[in-house]
């Protein structure tokens, strides 16, 4: 019997397929003729384009959203959609391809199995967790500052505006209602003097680096322009540079760091990249500003631990960022210098710190992203000794799950409650210990304001609170990503009580919404929320376990309009 390979029939195949496409490109020039036409409107149409803004506008009006927020809002946002959407999805390439008139040039989805088994294939077998040595650093990981350059004591604290604690925003005689003079724990973030009283106390807590994981603007987001950004960043730099002098600090941005919020077009941001670049020089190393410079990443050693410290730009999964729908494959190659940067790392025997702003099984970041994050973090498991985030305002952690049967846990992502109160949040930071012989984590002290104690002393220096500590709190008998997934585990029992105080750290609301009882759908829903965020960290995976809830529905379908990963072959 002969067997007849795909590869062996493809040759006889050839001529076949030739006259077949042939065939078709009288039709090809005809539908890349008309799309042309109708991209050329979309792109430059201005009457219509202005009709559909105003259209928006007046249903952003009707659903009774001021009006100041929807025209600060919405023309912005126009000027993304529709160059992302003309230019990809209007685009003759993409549409006569997709509908089967046109041969070239092919849009190639990637296979994502294949690419994570190639990230694996020279992956060393996984060390066991070295026993740590006695504490001999301390660094500080504070995120979410949102300062409110403009915030006002005696406003009001509730406005229909997204922010509020602003005289122009709302007033009220209600005392109870008032902004206090440290912050107001509703829609309002912190002014700059909360800001100043927090790194006076840090200052004294014998820190030896800082990582500031971003979001610098208050969520005043439809007032934003490009220079409001840079000058919250810079009141900030500043207040780090008088309280941290000679400090190391590694500095990354947000997604609120943009303009529009969210929406990063590679390439095109030097305004606040370069801006950044030049702001943090102090911290970072010439290198490090050129990396940042141009895409907002950067790779650098510290001096005094020897650890490698690589901040990531997090708008490149950014299921929000409407750019990413002209192209979300691995966008300036972002993941692929990641992991050279730690294979750099391991050939130097350096280990290292991974600091970014949105954390992967967030749906904010995109599955594909993560997916292939999640397989450089196992590939490199040996040497990653933390990876730590912010964006959630909540108090959480991320198990990455192992991708080799019978290996623990690849790793862990430290996700620190914000600084801003937005929203009913109270102030937080925390302050990680690391051992010298092995640098391992070996416990972290999170920190809390009791906001209206505070704000009864006006003129008192308010103290942060210790508020636990990781080991403690949660019985772990070290930070292992092993421990830190049998904790994760545990939060399957409802009743478990270490979900009970998760809960209670993970809102970290005042008051606090209470125990995860009474109303029983919201409080199976939430215990599911709590399991599965813990135990994934891939965004699809955590939809599975936990089902779309909330504003999870917005962010599938963002990720679904940037597409799959995909390869444009000619
Ligand atoms: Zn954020």
């Amino acid at each position: 019997m002969v067997l007849c390979s795909v590869s062996a029939f493809e040759p006889a195949f050839e001529p076949v397929l030739e006259k077949l496409t042939a065939g078709l490109e009288p039709v090809c020039d005809v539908c890349k003729a008309g799309v042309e036409a109708v991209q050329e409107v979309w792109l430059h149409g201005t009457v219509l384009q202005d009709g559909v803004i105003d259209l928006v506008v007046a249903i952003c009006e009707y659903k009774k959203i001021p009006k100041a927020m929807c025209t600060g809002l919405i023309p912005p946002f126009a000027e993304v959609v529709i160059p992302a959407i003309g230019n990809h999805y209007l685009s003759p390439e993409f549409l006569c391809y997709k509908a089967h008139l046109c041969s070239t040039p092919k849009y190639v989805e990637m296979n994502v199995t294949q690419v994570v088994q190639s990230i694996l294939a020279d992956a060393p077998p996984a060390l066991s967790w070295p026993e740590p040595g006695p504490v001999a650093y301390r660094f500080l990981h504070v995120s979410d500052i949102h300062v409110d350059l403009l915030y006002q004591a005696g406003s009001a604290m509730s406005c229909p505006y997204e922010s509020c604690c602003r005289f122009d925003l709302g007033t009220t005689n209600e005392t109870t209602e008032q902004a206090g003079y440290w912050g107001a724990l509703s829609n309002c973030d912190p002014p700059i003097r909360t800001v100043e009283a927090f790194l006076q106390q840090a200052a004294g807590l014998d820190i030896d680096f800082v990582l500031w994981t971003g979001d610098n603007p208050s969520a005043d987001y439809w007032l934003y322009n490009r220079e409001t950004h840079l000058q919250n960043s810079q009141a900030l730099t500043d207040l780090f540079l008088q309280y941290f002098p000679g400090v190391p600090v590694y500095p990354i941005m947000g997604n609120h760091a943009c303009y529009p919020q969210d929406q990063f077009h590679l390439g095109n941001e030097q305004w606040l990249t370069g801006g950044l670049a030049d702001m943090w020089s102090v911290w970072l190393n010439p290198e490090s500003q050129a990396t940042f410079a141009d895409n907002a990443y950067f790779s650098q050693k510290d001096n005094r631990t020897g650890l490698r410290i690589l901040g990531i730009n997090t708008q490149m999964c950014d299921n929000l960022n409407l750019w990413l729908i002209l192209n979300d494959t691995d966008p300036g190659n972002h993941l692929e210098w990641l992991r050279q940067e730690l294979y750099e790392a391991e050939a130097s025997g350096e280990l290292v710190l991974i600091i970014g702003h949105i954390p992967m099984g967030d749906h904010f970041c995109s599955s594909t992203w993560s997916t292939i994050y999640r397989a450089v973090v196992n590939r490199f498991r040996n040497i990653i000794r933390g990876q730590f985030f912010g964006h959630t305002h909540l108090d959480m952690f991320q198990v990455v799950s192992s991708l080799t049967p019978n290996d623990p846990p690849a790793g862990v992502l430290y996700i620190v409650p914000s600084f801003t109160t937005h929203t009913a949040h109270q102030p937080s930071f925390r302050v990680f210990e690391m051992d010298a012989d092995t640098l391992q984590i070996v416990d972290y002290a999170n920190y809390r304001l009791n906001l209206p104690l505070a704000n009864q002393n006006p003129s008192q220096q308010p103290v942060w609170d210790l508020a636990y500590t990781a080991k403690a709190e949660y019985s772990l008998p070290d930070l292992s990503p092993a421990s830190w997934s049998s904790l994760s585990l545990d939060f399957q029992d409802s009743n478990s009580p270490l979900l009970a105080k998760y809960w209670k750290n993970y809102a970290n609301e005042y008051p606090h919404p209470g125990p995860l009882t009474g109303n029983q759908s919201i409080a199976e829903a939430m215990h599911k929320e709590l399991w599965c965020g813990t135990s994934n960290a891939v965004f699809d995976e955590l939809v599975q376990c936990a089902g779309l809830v909330g504003g999870d529905h917005t962010f599938k379908l963002l990720q679904e309009l940037a597409g799959p990963w995909q390869n444009l072959v000619a």
